[in-house]
């Protein structure tokens, strides 16, 4: 609070009347007890003018005691004399006024005991005044003199007394001094009393003006928001039957709404503000006030110009003192009242859009046993319901399954006013379905708990998701276990299939995370890296591949990879299946070294079934030992096809076999039964010719050059073959061990052949 505002406050005034009244009082009382012993003093008897006549008579005395005492000196005898005399008439004088003196005392006893012996003394020690009374007398009045103490009690007193002698002597000190004392204690008490009762007030009068001030700034406040509030307010006198009478106060908003000026506004009735054809429902609603003392109410309220504002008003009525109050706040609802009629149309609109919403929508009771007060079509169809009468006569209890009780269902939605469940129920044909229901509690018009729901019927839904969770579960079971390795890839591992796990023989865990190259040798690791690259990318490509792996321990295994781009959530990935196909590969190799091996074995030449290179030496050795034995001829043809490869190399592969079937077969059939003819390797063959010399085997050749020359192939039109023919001599065999016989006879038939293909092809060559 500030200070200004402090001294303003009628509190502060009063209660500084209320500190001088106190000071007064005090002052007064303080007075009193002072007034009381100084009339004690100014008795009836006027003992102050007795002492005074008293110092003055003694006065009068020491005066003619001095000019005794100076005369005696002088000697002037005359004046000595008349001085005597006066100190005589002085002295009668002071003892009749010590009498007078004592007598007055006697009245007024509080003094009494003060003054008396001290007079006494006085008196019966006037007669020896000698000059130390004098000068003991000067001493005290210079103390005296110099005494602050201006007690008026005292000094009175000291008024009084000075003249008679020094207090020390007189032995009355100590009394003074208790006197003195009293007064001094009695002085602090008052001003302590004071002191604290002064405290007190302040704080108190702070207390009052800063609660004053609060009230007068509350009042403030409220005035504000009584004015500045939108509402109409207004203050009414009620007669004590209830009859509004007049109006105490109006706010800004209820002058401004209804017209008028404060002053005309409180000139007006009540009633007057009310149309009159709504008096009779007024009449119900002041009954019905009084009962309850407060009422909200629709009401219409009539403006200066004939106008009718409808309003929700707000009473409340109230007893100050003996008169009935009331405060009625009154809201404008004319565009409330708007939107509502607006919204009922809607709503209306609504409730038929809700009919056909693919969502059930229902409202139901809050017991145990449930009814249904409204259902939309998805209801009825969702329960199978003939008709909506039908569902409307179901106990929704009855909807549900045995052991689930709808007593939960209600008190959770009690508990938290929503709640939303999965469930199962059952329709009216006996069906079970699933379904979602959301939740809330709700007041009704009434008042009364009421439960607004949307339901979805999940069956459909939830069979697909049982499917999925079947399907799932089959395809989990079945990549589970597979035999076949099978990983789902970006760059790094992100699933594996068990079989993928063991055979990596990595944890899990660190299996996952790891980039795909580092599972591979490293003359693979830069294709396996590319080909992810292109499959993030999207690029579909299949890819079927047998890589050298490595395994964590470093084994070598050879691995048939089937590779495609797959999309795994919502992105590209790698979808790996591979076969640990190391045990085949090495069994293959096995068999391929068997086979060449049993191939060896053979005698006959696969292709073309006449005899091979191996069984046509085997011959050649024996028919030579024949030969060489008995001296008897033997001759060899050597050919060759002519430029075959180009052949193969046209026609193919396969082609060029069927042609080599086909020549072979041409050669045989014109051959006698005791020639031996062979494949000695590729396209080059041998005829083995016993009992046969050169020249019957050069014109065999011929014959042989001309009929391969002359015939149609199947699958050519012209093919010629080059010919080498030797006959087994002596110079093939002096000096030499079988096996160079042998090789120089080959050798022979070879190097005729080779000049048959020099001199140009399709030619027989006789050896040298
Ligand atoms: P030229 O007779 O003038 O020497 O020519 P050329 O092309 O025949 O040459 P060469 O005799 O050196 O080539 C033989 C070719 O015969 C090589 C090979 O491709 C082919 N050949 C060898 N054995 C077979 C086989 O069993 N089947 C097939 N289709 N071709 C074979
Ligand atoms: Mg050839
Ligand atoms: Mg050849």
């Amino acid at each position: 609070m500030r200070f200004n505002e402090l001294i303003k406050s009628k509190t502060f005034l009063f209660s500084i009347v209320i500190v001088f009244v106190y000071i007064l009082i005090s002052a007064i009382i303080y007075d009193f007890i002072i007034l009381k012993m100084e009339r004690d003093i100014k008795t009836d008897n006027n003992i102050q003018l007795r002492i005074i006549k008293l110092s003055k008579s003694i006065n009068l005395v020491i005066d003619s005691a001095q000019d005794v005492v100076r005369f005696s000196r002088k000697n002037d005898k005359k004046r000595l004399k008349l001085s005597l005399s006066r100190l005589t008439s002085t002295i009668n004088l002071t003892d009749k006024r010590f009498k007078e003196l004592s007598e007055g005392l006697k009245k007024a006893p509080s003094l009494y005991n003060i003054i008396l012996p001290y007079e006494k003394k006085v008196y019966s020690n006037w007669k020896n005044l000698t000059v130390p009374i004098l000068t003991a007398l000067a001493t005290y009045h210079k103390i005296m003199a110099k005494s602050v103490f201006m007690d008026p009690i005292f000094i009175a007193m000291y008024k009084s007394v000075p003249y008679y002698a020094p207090l020390a002597e007189l032995g009355i000190e100590h009394q003074i001094k208790d006197a003195l004392y009293f007064n001094f204690i009695l002085k602090l008490f008052f001003i302590i009393v004071s002191f604290f009762f002064f405290i007190i007030l302040l704080v108190f009068l702070f207390i009052i003006s800063d609660n004053e001030l609060k009230i007068k700034q509350s009042e403030k406040k409220y005035r504000m928001l009584f004015n500045g509030i939108g509402d109409a307010i207004f203050v009414i006198e009620y007669s004590k039957d209830g009859i509004p009478k007049s109006f105490v106060d109006v706010n800004e908003a209820g002058l401004k709404r209804l017209g008028y000026n404060k002053d005309d506004f409180l000139k007006l009735s009540p009633l007057d503000i009310i149309p009159k054809a709504d008096y009779g429902r007024m009449k119900h609603y002041l009954k019905e006030l009084f009962l309850k003392s407060s009422l909200t109410y629709e009401a219409n309220h009539l403006t200066k110009n004939g106008k009718i504002i409808q309003v929700e008003a707000l009473d409340n009525v109230f007893d100050i003192g003996k008169t009935k109050m009331g405060v009625c706040i009154a809201r404008d609802i004319s565009s409330r009242k708007a939107l509502e009629e607006k919204l009922l149309d809607y709503s209306l609109k609504y409730t038929e859009l809700i009919e056909f919403l693919p969502i059930g929508v229902y409202q139901s009771t809050t017991d145990e046993e449930g009814r249904f007060i409204d259902v939309n079509n998805y209801m009825i169809n969702t329960f199978e319901a003939g008709s909506k009468e039908e569902l409307m006569n179901a106990k929704i209890a009855g909807l549900y399954l045995e052991g689930e009780g709808r007593a939960d269902v209600i008190k959770n939605i009690m508990k938290d006013g929503v709640y939303k469940f999965e469930g199962k129920r059952r329709t009216l044909k006996g069906r079970i379905i699933d379904v979602y229901i959301a939740c809330r509690l709700k007041k009704d018009d009434d008042g009364k708990n009421i439960i607004d729901c949307v339901l979805l019927d999940l069956t459909k839904e939830k069979e697909l998701e049982n499917k999925l969770k079947e399907s799932e579960e089959f395809f989990r079971i079945m990549v589970n276990s597979m035999a076949e390795g099978v990983y789902i890839n970006d760059t790094r591992i992100i699933y594996a299939n068990p079989a993928a796990i063991e055979f990596f023989g990595y944890q899990e865990k660190d299996l996952y995370g790891m980039y795909v190259w580092d599972l591979f040798d490293e003359k693979d690791k830069a294709l396996v890296k590319a080909n992810i690259e292109r499959r993030l990318k999207g690029e579909q490509f299949y890819f079927e591949y047998t890589f050298h792996t490595l395994s964590k321990k470093g084994e070598e295994k050879y691995v048939l990879f089937h590779v495609q781009t797959v999309v795994y959530q919502g992105r590209f990935v790698a979808l790996a299946i591979f076969f640990d196909i190391t045990a085949k590969v090495l069994l293959e190799k096995e068999l391929e070294k068997e086979k060449l091996h049993f191939q060896e074995l053979s005698e006959t030449d696969h292709l073309m079934g006449i005899f091979n290179r191996r069984k046509f030496e085997k011959y050649l050795n024996e028919y030579v030992k024949l030969a060489l034995r008995y001296n008897r001829p033997l001759s060899l043809i050597m050919f060759d096809i002519d430029h075959f490869k180009e052949i193969n190399d046209s026609y193919g592969h396969q082609i060029g076999d069927n042609i080599l079937i086909e020549l072979a077969g041409l050669v045989k059939t014109n051959l006698r039964e005791t020639d031996f003819f062979a494949r000695f390797g590729g396209e080059e063959f041998m005829i083995l010719m016993p009992e046969t010399n050169l020249a019957y085997a050069e014109a065999k050749a011929e014959s042989l050059r001309k009929l391969i020359e002359g015939n149609t192939f199947k699958y050519i039109h012209r093919l010629t073959c080059s010919f080498g023919v030797v006959e087994y001599g002596k110079k093939d065999s002096t000096g030499n061990t079988q096996e160079a016989i042998l090789t120089n006879l080959i050798k022979r038939v070879d190097n005729a052949l080779y000049r048959a293909k020099e001199s140009g092809r399709n030619r027989v060559e006789r050896g040298t």
